[in-house]
């Protein structure tokens, strides 16, 4: 295989995503140096972010933003804040931003941010002195015409309009299409918070018919109970499948009757954690991977489905909400076992196609209605499970080489047009 890396137990997920970008290239027919063009970042750049604690004292962050491609348009993705931030998971995650958004057939190439801090320990303040920061030491390389953010685990529609407002201070006007994920009250788009767990859904009600699953009476599990996985159960339950677990980093709740969703809501917003929601039994986290439902839905971190569970994975179906949660050594064992799996490029896309959605109406500066919003939505994500099935039936592939080769395709077709300068 083009790009062979060394198999090894401290492997993460930029060995995902280099492997799965090798393989799409040896199925496209590619050479050498299209798959190192297509894999090599265009940009990276690692900053430090001083920070004056509450306190008075003074602490120095580090974060990055990685520019994996931008032969499509400007650079799109996520910023993350977590501990676990380091520049191979930017990296990772900015090269599968490239393919969701040519998947999609955004005018976009794939970005991600990340800075390495844990927001819980942070106060609201603190946490805008490094947003603030962070971006102004990012600036050159940001804007709407270059790179546009937008939140992901551990921030969200707050650190976006810090984020808006630096920019739009340094500029001398404001720049509404700096960033999605924005406060509607400031050129957010309606629909946008719901968008990554609605397209979750629109993806999982499609696969589980493809699978010969009614909905109305599917069983699932959801992982992670954050922007993603919180709206990804409502979603799922007021379609009629039966959510019977929910999880976040706290612990995991289990239900064999299915979990009431909307007091579960209630619960973590007066709580924060889905643990102790009355009626519901504790389980261990890794064990609501393992349970047997038609549906299990990671929507947390990246590698959750590893080579150490996957063989005990029960459920039919898995939907990545996640940005990759499976690592490659999961992905054939569940593949072996006629485990239907559909990529988180796919799956999770609907957060991106709305950023798309606020982008356009922020540099139109004409807003649409929330009806207009969700129905362009469903469209897209139609369409583009409709094309991955095609290309995997045509191919004879899994679901999520079908869907990478289609984008891969689309991104070399774009190198290929524009040519290398000089
Ligand atoms: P978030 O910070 O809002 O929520 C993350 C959730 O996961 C929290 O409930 C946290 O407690 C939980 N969690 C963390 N570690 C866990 C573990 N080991 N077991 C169980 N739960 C755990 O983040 P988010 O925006 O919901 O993002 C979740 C995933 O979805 C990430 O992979 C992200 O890249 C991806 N994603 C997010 C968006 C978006 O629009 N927010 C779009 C596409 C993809």
């Amino acid at each position: 295989m083009l790009g062979d890396r060394a198999v090894g137990a401290d492997r993460g997920p930029l060995d995902d995503a280099v492997e799965q970008l090798a393989e799409a290239c040896d199925l496209l027919g590619y050479d050498e140096g299209t798959f190192q063009m297509l894999a090599a970042p265009r940009r990276e750049v690692t900053v430090s972010i001083p920070l004056r604690r509450d306190d008075g004292s003074i602490e120095v962050l580090t974060g990055h933003r990685v520019q994996h491609n931008l032969s499509r348009g400007p650079a799109k993705g996520g910023l993350r804040y977590s501990p676990h931030v380091d520049l191979d998971e930017v990296r990772a995650l900015a090269m599968w931003m490239t393919w969701k958004c040519a998947l999609m057939e955004l005018p976009y190439g794939g970005a991600k941010g990340g800075v390495t801090i844990d927001p819980s320990r942070y106060s609201r303040a603190e946490l805008e002195r490094v947003t603030r920061r962070y971006t102004a030491e990012i600036l050159p390389v940001i804007g709407p015409t270059r790179d546009i953010p937008a939140p992901d685990i551990g921030t969200d529609e707050h650190t976006m309009a810090w984020m808006m407002d630096t920019y739009s201070v340094a500029n001398g006007h404001t720049v509404l299409g700096t960033v999605t994920g924005k406060p509607v009250s400031l050129g957010g788009s309606l629909g946008r918070a719901a968008a990554t767990s609605q397209g979750v859904v629109h993806v999982a009600v499609a696969a589980l018919r493809h699978q010969g699953i009614d909905p109305g009476g599917a069983t699932a599990a959801v992982q992670g109970f954050g922007k993603v996985g919180r709206g990804a159960a409502r979603f799922l339950a007021a379609g009629g499948v039966s959510v019977l677990a929910a999880s976040d980093e706290h612990g995991a709740v289990w239900s064999p009757d299915g979990l009431d969703v909307p007091a579960l809501e209630d619960h973590v917003d007066r709580v924060g954690t889905v643990v102790g929601f009355p009626g519901a039994t504790v389980i261990d986290n890794e064990a609501l991977l393992t349970l047997d439902v038609d549906l299990l839905v990671p929507a947390a971190v990246e590698c959750v489905l590893h080579g150490g569970n996957a063989a005990a994975v029960q459920a039919r179906l898995v939907v990545e909400g996640a940005n990759g949660p499976t690592t490659t050594e999961a992905d054939r064992i569940l593949q072996a076992r006629g485990v239907l799996i559909v990529p988180d490029i796919l799956a999770n896309a609907g957060g991106v196609v709305v950023s798309y959605f606020e982008w356009v109406q922020a540099n139109q500066a004409y807003w649409w209605t929330e009806a207009e919003v969700e129905e362009r939505l469903a469209v897209r994500m139609t369409t583009a499970w409709d094309q991955v099935q095609t290309e995997s039936r045509e191919r004879g592939l899994p679901l999520r080489a079908a869907a990478t080769c289609l984008a891969v395709r689309r991104v070399a077709e774009a190198h290929q047009q524009r040519g290398l300068y000089p």
